[in-house]
């Protein structure tokens, strides 16, 4: 069986986003984020419903026009008419303040806001539209994320924390200078919104930049200087692999480490592709760490000279492809099928091995081997399979296996 470690989680305080808990011990939540219009509302709707299918456990929608304000309550009526009870977090840059008073609505539709302190204002304005953002957010028991960005970051306190660090005996590197501002940013946000008379108990933070160490810098600081839940995100992680490795790079360190409550995979779509990658990236994240399970995994080996055909990958596709399919009504039916290991194996080297390791694994022949396939169940090898039903008939066992051991018989 797959060995596996507990992380300690670094505690926090606990937030209600709707009826979803984001730290104090809460499970890390994931989350994802719509790129439609929200004033689309049909589109919007149905991208949301994607993201909720795929396991998006909260879903974040612009608001920055009043037309995308009321799109958002006609969102969550729809929503909820199609049974989807998904929390929904109101992205507020720049106007936000006007929005909130324009369109009361859209925060009683809302279960967070998101404020981005480097973008509600300049001078005077700004504590008076961040006060307005915030008491609209504790008249209506909303949670709010105190979201700080390193592309938006509060240039006044920039220039004033860089003016206070030039007068030091020994100024710290401005790179440092700018770490420590995205802290401060959130740190006093975050109290200025308590004096405000939102309580802390709604409060999340994030500080997110591009950069894996700095990211990483910025979120132990953050972590030793207040117990917030806090929200994980690379910001602009990029296309393809290079956001899944730069944002599973930053994630996993911190994740390791015990920090983080709820996570966002940011990733640029390519063109065409489904937006629900980024709830599918974020959930293969916290699973390979051994933080939750989501889908059973499927361990296949690479491959080599040793296994010329493209069964062995075809299979490892298909019954990946098959097992995710499965969850929306087996994640019910089956409690515990989540943590299942399935292993598909392209030749005798590693193949038995690594078989006996899964819940159910099996080993194919590889290039001059005898033309069967050994299948494993929970460690001891129960038949062998030939001939040219492999696929359908390893399927078959597997699922065999879901009934018996995470059905209601199997208990
Ligand atoms: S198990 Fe066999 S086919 Fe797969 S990578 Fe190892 S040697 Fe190659």
């Amino acid at each position: 069986m797959t060995m596996s470690r507990t992380i300690a989680r670094r505690p926090t305080r606990q937030v209600m986003v709707g009826h979803v808990a984001v730290g104090g011990g809460a499970p890390v939540v994931v989350q994802s984020m719509t790129n439609t219009d929200t004033a689309d509302v049909t589109g919007t709707v149905i991208q949301i419903y994607d993201l909720w299918q795929a396991g998006s456990e909260l879903v974040r929608l612009t608001v920055n026009t009043e037309e995308a304000a009321r799109g958002v309550v006609a969102v969550r009526e729809k929503l909820d008419a199609m049974g989807c009870n998904v929390p929904l977090i109101g992205d507020f840059h720049f106007n936000g303040h006007r929005l909130v008073k324009a369109v009361p609505e859209c925060v009683q539709a809302l279960a967070k806001l998101r404020i981005n302190p480097g973008n509600v204002g300049r001078g005077a304005k700004k504590d008076e539209q961040f006060a307005t953002l915030v008491e609209a957010a504790a008249r209506y028991g909303k949670a709010v994320r105190i979201g700080v960005n390193w592309g938006s970051l509060d240039q006044e306190l920039l220039a004033r924390m860089m003016d206070e660090n030039a007068q030091r005996a020994e100024p710290h590197e401005p790179e440092q200078v700018m770490r420590n501002a995205l802290i401060v940013s959130a740190l006093e946000s975050a109290a200025r919104a308590v004096e405000l008379g939102l309580p802390s108990n709604r409060i999340i933070l994030s500080c997110k930049l591009s950069g894996v160490q700095d990211l990483v810098e910025v979120y132990r600081d953050l972590a030793l200087r207040s117990d917030y839940a806090l929200h994980l995100g690379l910001t602009e992680a990029g296309m393809g692999s290079k956001g899944i490795v730069a944002s599973t790079a930053a994630l996993a360190i911190l994740l390791q480490e015990g920090i983080g409550d709820t996570i966002r995979v940011s990733l640029t779509p390519k063109p065409g592709e489904s937006r629900t990658t980024e709830v599918q990236v974020a959930q293969e994240i916290l699973q390979t760490v051994g933080l939750r399970s989501f889908t059973p995994l499927v361990t296949a080996c690479p491959g080599c000279g040793r296994t010329t055909s493209t069964v062995f990958q075809e299979l490892a596709q298909k019954i990946q492809n098959w097992l995710r399919a499965q969850m929306p009504v087996w994640r019910g039916q089956y409690p515990g099928v989540a943590s299942m290991n399935v292993a598909v194996m392209g030749c005798v080297v590693n193949g038995p091995g690594e078989s006996k390791h899964a819940n159910v694994g099996i080993s194919l022949p590889g290039t001059g081997e005898v033309p069967v396939a050994p299948v494993y169940v929970d460690g001891k090898k129960t038949v062998t399979l030939k001939g040219d039903q492999i696929a359908e008939e390893f399927q078959a066992i597997v699922e065999d296996y879901v009934k018996r051991t995470y059905g209601n018989s199997g208990e």
